[in-house]
């Protein structure tokens, strides 16, 4: 896999604060993985992804250094797509479904409004929206929770990024819906081999699905490896306990049943 993005030593403090939000974080992001960023909040994980994105708060000091071997420096919107916590921060309540998944195709790929309009008819199809004609012309709040991540999905990915970060995008949901949403941004994201970057405080979540987990605490990358290697073998402390706050999600319901 090729190195999308290198980042060294990388510290961030926001304005007026005493203590950096990130400190010293040396991490690789490989095109294509599906990397899970953990940790609890205020970790430092948002700012992670904002410092990636381009997207910190002015006043904000960075130091250290992050490139991007294999070409420019992504665009926000247009490189990189985001999904959020809360599609109802992202989704604008005025505009009808249709109009905000075709506005990124529309804004940064410089189609019509027209040949935007019936993409945006296709991605809501492939985020698996059960009517996609009649919530072209819904309005966000005529939908599910569930359903309303699904076209948040759908607008981040219409200009066709090849990065999708996804902060908390399931945090909100109930666990059924958690589950649908995880297993999506993982067919889509392998489909379109899309690099994604799963940011989570779940490591139970993460950890079903990821190649590679990146566990922060207080800024700092506490650890980093393989999902599979990081689960069996965790060499930090931290991870350790962690994975052991989470010991019943990893063992199968029939030693569960035995042990209880
Ligand atoms: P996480 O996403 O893991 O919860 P954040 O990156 O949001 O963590 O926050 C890391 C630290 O930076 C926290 O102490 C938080 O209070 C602080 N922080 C986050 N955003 C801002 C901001 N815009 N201004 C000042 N401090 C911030
Ligand atoms: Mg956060």
């Amino acid at each position: 896999m090729s190195l999308l993005c290198e980042i060294r030593s990388l510290s961030v403090t926001y304005r007026g604060q005493p203590m950096p939000a990130l400190r010293d974080v040396d991490l690789d992001i490989h095109s294509g993985e599906r990397l899970a960023v953990i940790g609890e909040s205020g970790s430092g994980k948002s700012t992670l992804a904002r410092t990636i994105a381009g997207l910190l708060p002015p006043g904000a000091a960075v130091t250290g250094e992050m490139r991007w071997p294999g070409g420019h420096t992504p665009v926000a919107g247009r490189d990189l797509g985001f999904v959020f916590q809360d599609p109802s921060s992202s989704l604008n309540p005025v505009l009808t479904i249709g109009e905000q998944v075709a506005e990124g195709a529309r804004r940064h790929l410089g189609l019509s409004w027209k040949t935007a309009y019936s993409q945006a008819l296709d991605m809501l199809e492939r985020v698996h929206i059960p009517e996609p004609e009649k919530t072209l012309k819904a309005f966000p709040h005529q939908l599910s929770g569930g359903q309303r991540q699904r076209v948040a999905i759908a607008a981040a990915l219409a200009a066709k990024p090849g990065t999708l970060i996804a902060d908390e995008a399931t945090s909100a949901l109930d666990m059924v819906v958690q589950a649908e949403i995880v297993s999506l941004l993982d067919e889509l994201v392998r489909e379109a081999g899309m690099t994604l970057l799963f940011i989570t405080h779940d490591i139970a979540l993460a950890s079903g699905f990821a190649d590679r987990v990146a566990i922060f605490k207080d800024g700092r990358l506490v650890e980093t490896g393989p999902t599979a290697t990081v689960m069996a073998m965790p060499q930090e402390a931290y991870t350790k306990a962690l994975i052991a706050s989470h010991r019943d999600l990893f063992t199968p319901p029939l030693i569960r049943e035995v042990a209880s």
